[in-house]
This record gives structure tokens, C-alpha cells and sequence, in this order.
């Protein structure tokens, strides 16, 4: 991807922070981070998000997350490691090459991770279990596409 920002940054057209660098998967630090040590790691193929990822890339894109979890506890000495991944606008996906946040924490500190809980009810829950169960039909084909010949 051409004008994709994280595709500049793992071919090396525009600086970074790296403190990971490989074949597959490159790491850098947040420039706007939620506690010092924020780092994304980025696979080098560009990918939008984890509906579209191949799960090669993804297994040697967690593989590295979990390597920098390691390294915030042990280096930073961080207390605790959150894993953020966003896919989609409406998710807070800002980067449309998907990167998973590695975020160090400490007791006290002034990271807000969280969401408001919603009620539902169980009969709601049993239909949004049953779809969730069901294998995934493809969309019918557009009828305005039959049209055009
Ligand atoms: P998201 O909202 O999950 O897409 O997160 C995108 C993240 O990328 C944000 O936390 C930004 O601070 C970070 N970011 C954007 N541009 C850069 C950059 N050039 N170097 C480092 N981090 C960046
Ligand atoms: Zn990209």
C-alpha cells in the first residue's frame, strides 16, 4: 500500500522508534503513548485488520507481542501487559494496517481501558448465540449486477 503509514515505517521510508525488526514483523513505540514502553508491533505485509490477516502473518505477528510483554516486564519492570487490537473505525482503528498495542502497566497509573457494560436479556443472548454459531453464508449475489446485460 503506497499511502499506508505503517508500510513507510516497516520499509524504512519514514523513522521510527524500532525495538523489534525482522523478516515478517517490525516493532516500534507509540508516538502517542499510554504509559512509556507502548509499543505496536506491526507485520510488514500490509493487512487492513484480523478479518483479513492470513494466519501466517498473525501467528508471527503475536509471537513477537508476546517478546515485547516479556521485555516491558523484565526491562521496564511494567506489572502487568495490556494487549489492544482494533479493527474498524467504530472499534478506534485509526492506522488501517492492522498492529496490535502492547501496553505496559503499573499500579496506580492513569491507563483507562475499559466500556460500559449493556443488559441483555437471555432470550436476546440465545439468538446472538445461535448466529454466532452458524457457519458463514455468502451474500446473495446484487440483483442490479443481473441487470446490467
Ligand atoms: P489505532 O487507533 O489502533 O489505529 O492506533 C494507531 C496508533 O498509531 C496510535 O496509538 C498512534 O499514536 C500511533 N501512531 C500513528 N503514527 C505513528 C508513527 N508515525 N509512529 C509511531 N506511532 C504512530
Ligand atoms: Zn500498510
Amino acid at each position: 500500500m503506497t499511502d499506508c503509514i505503517f508500510c513507510k515505517i516497516a520499509h524504512g521510508e519514514i523513522p521510527s522508534k524500532k525495538v523489534y525488526d525482522d523478516a515478517h514483523v517490525i516493532a516500534f513505540l507509540d508516538i502517542n503513548p499510554a504509559n512509556p514502553g507502548h509499543t505496536l508491533v506491526v507485520p510488514k505485509k500490509h493487512s487492513e485488520d484480523l478479518t483479513t490477516i492470513a494466519e501466517a502473518d498473525l501467528t508471527k505477528a503475536i509471537e513477537v507481542a508476546k517478546k515485547i510483554a516479556i521485555k516491558l516486564r523484565e526491562n521496564l519492570h511494567a506489572e502487568g501487559v495490556n494487549i489492544v487490537q482494533n479493527n474498524g473505525r467504530a472499534a478506534g482503528q485509526l492506522v488501517p494496517h492492522i498492529h496490535f498495542h502492547v501496553i505496559p502497566r503499573f499500579q496506580g497509573d492513569n491507563v483507562v481501558i475499559t466500556y460500559q457494560k449493556v443488559q441483555i436479556s437471555e432470550q436476546e443472548m440465545d439468538g446472538i448465540c445461535a448466529k454466532l454459531r452458524e457457519e458463514h453464508r455468502p451474500a446473495p449475489p446484487k440483483r442490479d449486477l443481473d441487470l446490467e446485460f
